[in-house]
Order: structure tokens, then sequence, then C-alpha cells
């Protein structure tokens, strides 16, 4: 095992918030696209050494590199319809964690996600499916668990994913897609951190901070989530 490193969670913060202060330039209009040159490109041919892993939402509007006004060799990028985890994606971010040894790893939602809108949709045809059988109701806490179980259980993974966030915001009453966003995103990172032997290492050994985050396409601005 590698030497732990007492820096590492300074390191980690000052990664976050250089990439802040990109983002801050970003949404005023004042990005300055650095370490986009050709002597960059050159530098980075035999080897890579970001600071910080971004696992985040393939919609076009919100590219990592862009809104944190990043360059080449800054940010080691996974992209998925509302950040959803399957085992390429807990692989890429492990390669990062483990051979890149990034210090940050930051899960970002945004504002307007089609695919937390579709999982919210995918949810309600279910539960309509669901409550057509005039015997079963909601209310009850065994049709609960079934539902639980028919989420969990479903052939889409927008639904066990995005749904079942869904669901769980729902239950707890928050009820925007702002919430969903928000809940999506921690229980993407709770899902990571289960799944990821990896990963629970490197954070058990303060090797490696994770962040939570939603970019607003309204403002440009990335906000960071504390759950
Ligand atoms: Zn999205």
């Amino acid at each position: 095992m590698a030497e732990e490193d007492p820096d590492q969670e300074s390191t980690a913060n000052s990664t976050l918030s250089r990439m802040l202060a990109g983002n801050r330039r970003f949404a005023e209009g004042h990005s300055e696209h650095p370490w986009q040159d050709m002597q960059t490109r050159e530098s980075l041919i035999d080897r890579q050494n970001p600071d910080a892993a971004v696992l985040s939402c393939s919609d076009s509007r919100v590219p990592p590199e862009i809104i944190f006004d990043a360059g080449l060799g800054d940010l080691f990028t996974i992209r998925t319809a509302g950040q959803i985890i399957d085992d390429a994606v807990l692989a890429s971010l492990e390669y990062a964690v483990d051979h890149l040894h990034v210090s940050l790893l930051m899960v970002m939602g945004h504002e307007g996600c089609g695919a937390v809108a579709l999982g919210a949709e995918q949810l309600d045809a279910l539960i309509a499916d669901s409550t057509s059988d005039p015997e079963s109701s909601l209310e009850s806490a065994d049709a609960m668990a079934e539902l639980d179980e028919r989420i969990a259980s479903s052939d889409s993974i927008v639904l066990r994913s995005v749904g079942m966030s869904v669901w769980q915001a729902r239950e707890a009453e928050l009820d925007t897609s702002e919430d969903f966003e928000r809940v999506h995103v921690a229980r993407t990172i709770e899902e990571l951190v289960t799944r990821s032997e990896i990963i629970q290492d490197a954070l058990a050994h303060d090797r490696l901070m994770i962040v939570g985050a939603r970019y607003q396409l309204s403002t440009g601005k990335v906000e960071v989530l504390s759950f």
C-alpha cells in the first residue's frame, strides 16, 4: 500500500478551490481556456496527472472541462446520462483513484436534467401500473415495500438508479426536480462508496475526498452540495 500523504486533504481542497475559481470565470464570461496549447499537449504525451475525477451527466450543455475552465490533463471525466453508475463507470473511477491518484472525486448533477425527468416519468408509470389494481393502495407498508422491490428489480437502469432516487426523495417529502437532482447526486455517491472497495479504502486512508455538486444551467454556476 502506498504511504499516506498527510497533505492529501489540502491537495483535494485546493483542487476544489481551483475548479470553483475556474467555474466563476466561466459563469462571468471570463474563461481563460488554460492549458489547451500545443506545448501543453506535447508535455502530456507520456503521462497524465489529473487533479480530480468528475462523474457527471452526458448532457451536451454540461461539459466539465468547459464549465470549470480547465485544460488538457486537468480532469479525468466520466459522463453518462444522469451520471448513472454501471461496472464500466466504476472501473473508470477506480482507475482514476488507484492509478492516477486523484485526490478529489466530484459527482455532479445539473439543473434541468432530462435523465432525472425520465426517471421520474418511469417511476410514475410504474406507480400508475401498480395502483391500477383496486386491491392495492400505495398507503400500506406492504405496497410501499413491493414498489421498492419492483423498482430495484426493473429491467430499466434509469428506473433502478434515477427512479429510485426520485422515489426516495418523495418519501422524504421532497418534490421538485431540483430536489430529485440533489438526492440523486447523494445516492450516486452512496452507491459508489458501497460498490467500490478501492474507493472505500482511499476514503478510509484520507487519500480521497468526494464532493457532490449541481450545475445550474441558468447561472452557469456550480453549487457544492452538503448532505
Ligand atoms: Zn442530465
